[in-house]
Formats: C-alpha cells, structure tokens, sequence
C-alpha cells in the first residue's frame, strides 16, 4: 500500500470511463481537472464518471480544481503562427493587431509601463526569450536572444517584474463559484504571489458558505517563493509548480527550491505537491528515461506527500502506463525513506501539547515495533493529518463516518481512508478498527497494529490515547 499520493490530470487522453477505472486501479489518488483548458462541462461529465468508479471500486478519488491564474497571453498572427529570428527586432504592442516576424500584440495593456529597458521577455513557456532594447509611446521594441516558432495565444512570461495584474479575473472568479458549487475537494491558485491572495480566495469561499475546499497555493514565481512562509501559514497545501517556476526562476534553482520546501510544508504540518514534467517522456513513448525515475524517487525520499502528472495523462499516448510506473517508482522509493530522520524533523517544530506528544509516541512505537498499521478514527481528520506530519512507517488507516473526511485526506501521505458509522463506545471502536486494518491489509497472527484517537468521542477535540493491539 503506497503512502505517497498521486493527483492525474485529466484531457482527452484520459476521459474514457475505462482509463479512468484503469487508472484508479493504478493508484491515482486525485483527479485534476486544468480550467485553463477543461470546460466546466468537461469537469462535470467526468467526475460523475470518477463518482461511479469510486462507489464500483470502493475507492475515494478526490477532485481537484486548478485556476487559470493572472496571465499574459500573445494575441493572433497572420496565418496562425511567425518564426522569430534570432538578433531580429520586433515590437510589442497592447492595441490588438494581427503579428508577423516583426510584431504581435500582448494581452495585458500595462506592459509598456511595467517593463523596463534591458528586462528579458520569455514566450511559450520559455522557448523563445526577447530583451526589451528600446520603448515607443505604445510598444516595447525587443531583440530576439532565443529563436523559435510561434503561435496564436500563446503564454508570456515577465521573470521578476511585479505587474500590475488583479489575481483574480472574472474567469477565475466564475471556475472558484463553479468549484465550490460542483463539490470539489481541492482548489489549485495558479500564480499566487503572496499570501494575500490565498486569503482572498478563502474569503470568496466563506462566502459561498464552504467550509471543505482546500486550498492549494502553487508556487511559479520569484514572489511566491519569497513569501513561502506566509504562503505556507495560511494555505492547506502548497503545489511546487515546476513548469512556470522553470520558466520565472533560472531553471538549476528549482531543484534547490524544491528540497526547501518540502522540508518547510513538513515542519508546518502542511501538504507538499511535486508537479510537473515527472514522467514527461512518457507522453510519446512507454518508458520512462532514468533521471525522470530518479526525479519521482527523489521526492518520494525526500518525503513529500503527492506527486502529480499532467501532459503525461491529459495528451499523453500512455496514460494508464504512466499512473502504473508512477506507483511502481514509489513502491520501491517508500522501502528507502529514512523515516527516523522524518520523524526527527517534524518533531523539532512540534508544540509541546498532548495531541503532539501522542502523536509523536505512536509515529515513535510504530516505527520501533514493526506495526502494521496506525488506525485513527476521526470526524474532521485532524488525528489523521497529525499522524501523517510525523512520516510513520506504516499506512495510516482513517475511519470516518464524515463523507467528505475520505476526500479531503486524500493528498495526506500515508492517510488511506475508511467509511464507518458512527461509534458510540471505546470497545466498539476496538473491534472495527482491529477489522478495517485486516481487511485491507495482509495482516497475520501476532501482527500489532496501533489505534489512536479521541475519547470520549463526543467531548474530546484533541487526540489523547494510544492503544496497542496484537492481532
Ligand atoms: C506548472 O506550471 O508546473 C503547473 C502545474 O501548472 P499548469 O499545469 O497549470 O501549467
């Protein structure tokens, strides 16, 4: 059973109701729907596909929604598409036009104000770099470092200028009503900046009444990374977007930027996403290469709680493979994770409080004991995320009898969740826990498992006892 979780996008490669099924069945945790291209439509018609496969499989496939975010875009060009030539001059304009190899116009009408002489522009995802060499009244005139190919519409990036864009356009603010209303579990913030921005969207959702969406904060920026810690305090999640971060930040940073927030999301108790290009070759051909396996088994040490796929199973040829090959290289990553090591940083920045200790203990005797698993009735998921922060060894097993408890674990490492009813004694609570862990787990004579919770049900809120059991 694999601890670390695995969000798939999901496109036309992977709509089919029998990939779908195939691909749960592989091991995909979460479902991303990408409102940057997914109508809400599109959104709709397969999460009933993925609500009939998790009542089918008995599975808890959550659903995530990612918003377009603040963006720049190239407007249209002649024939669709100009070839910019390397040491050429060509103009950026605000005012719409039709571009050719010297001109195209940009979305955002700031720009002339915004950029400076000198500022490096960079065009599909960092495939094509201008350097602004001189500005008109209502044109940034640019000369072509980067030669490339170029097409309608596509993304533009302004690495280290802070433009003067709201967070939030009307589209998002439509995709975060749509989200909330269609019963998403999780919101994915395209180009946070700051922190003030994720407060912004948990404001819209008190106002929508919702109180289950989780927010996660993708990080893409220079200015979020400088924020991180803000970023990390008001956030339920934090998403290391590579793609854009690739593109916004010199590339031989991400690594570095990667490892430094793992290990801050950890401390904070705070789920950590490792995105994009994990598998990437997998788009066109059936094996990864080595350094892409190397690259999942690395987050995968380094005790991140999701890794997520997405040209892999959105356009990708293989997406069942990929999901596949994805557990495989966790599987065998999770038997190389030093968990005391994790288990030591986490308990350097816990409080000092009765929940923490437990908490600690059972991650502690778990480990030392060899159990097989932790099991943690819960109502909200607060004694299940707690015992995620602290790494165990083994699964952690969440019995609930909250609907929307089993989703909103589902990017918690480690956090596999079960439906029960309602318990109303301590002894009760033994012999369904002592059951579910059997059930789902190849458990034998003398094998211990490990309950924690708390007791008294109703009146307790913190987790208070530990409980050892030998089967
Ligand atoms: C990314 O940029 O890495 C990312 C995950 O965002 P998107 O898929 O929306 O481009």
């Amino acid at each position: 059973m694999n601890k670390t979780k695995i969000i798939a996008t999901i496109g036309p490669a992977s709509s089919d109701k029998e990939i779908l099924r195939q691909m749960i069945l592989c091991g995909m945790n979460v479902a991303r729907f990408n409102l940057s291209h997914a109508t809400h439509e599109f959104c709709l018609e397969n999460m009933k596909k993925i609500e009939e496969l998790n009542k089918e499989l008995d599975t808890n496939v959550a659903i995530m929604f990612d918003t377009k975010g603040p963006d720049i875009r190239i407007g249209r060009f002649d024939g669709g598409m100009a070839f910019l030539k390397k040491n050429d001059k060509i103009r950026i304009y605000t005012e719409d036009l039709l571009g050719d190899q010297t001109k195209f116009s940009v979305s955002y009408p700031g720009i002339v104000q915004d950029v400076k002489v000198g500022t490096i522009i960079k065009l599909d995802d960092g495939r094509i770099e201008l350097e602004v060499v001189d500005k008109g009244f209502d044109f940034l005139l640019c000369e072509v470092l980067n030669e490339g190919m170029i097409s309608d519409h596509k993304g533009v990036n302004i690495p280290g200028v802070r433009l003067n864009i709201p967070f939030l356009s009307e589209k998002d603010r439509e995709d975060i009503k749509f989200a909330s209303e269609a019963g998403a579990d999780f919101l994915s913030l395209s180009f946070v900046s700051n922190h003030e921005d994720v407060l912004e969207v948990n404001d819209l959702l008190i106002g929508y009444n919702n109180d289950h969406l989780s927010i996660v904060a993708k990080i893409e920026n220079e200015q979020a990374v400088d924020d991180i810690d803000d970023i990390i305090r008001v956030s339920d999640a934090v998403m290391i977007a590579r793609g854009d971060l690739g593109v916004e930040v010199p590339m031989e940073r991400v690594p570095g930027i990667q490892k430094m927030i793992i290990a801050k999301c950890h401390e904070a108790g705070k789920v950590c996403i490792v995105a994009t290009e994990m598998l990437a070759s997998m788009e066109n051909i059936i094996r990864p290469t080595r350094a892409e396996v190397s690259d999942v088994a690395n987050a995968v040490l380094d005790g991140v709680d999701s890794v997520m796929l997405s040209g892999e199973t959105t356009v990708g040829h293989f997406p069942v493979e990929t999901l596949d090959m994805m557990a495989r290289i966790i599987e065998s990553s999770e038997e190389d994770i030093n968990y005391l090591d994790l288990l030591d940083r986490t308990m350097r920045t816990e409080k000092q409080d009765v929940t923490g200790s437990i908490s600690y203990s059972v991650a502690e005797c778990a480990n030392r004991l060899k159990c097989k698993a932790i099991v943690a009735p819960t109502k909200s998921g607060y004694t299940a995320r707690k015992m995620s922060r602290f790494r165990p060894s083994c699964p952690i097993i969440a019995l609930t009898p909250n609907k929307n408890t089993l989703k909103s674990l589902a990017l918690n490492f480690g956090v596999h969740t079960v439906y029960i009813d309602e318990l109303d004694s301590f002894d009760k609570l033994m012999k369904v826990a002592v059951e579910k862990a059997s059930k789902l787990l190849a458990t034998e004579k003398g094998d211990r498992i490990i309950i924690t919770g708390g007791y008294p049900f109703k009146l307790i809120k913190s987790t208070n006892f530990m409980k050892i059991e030998e089967l």
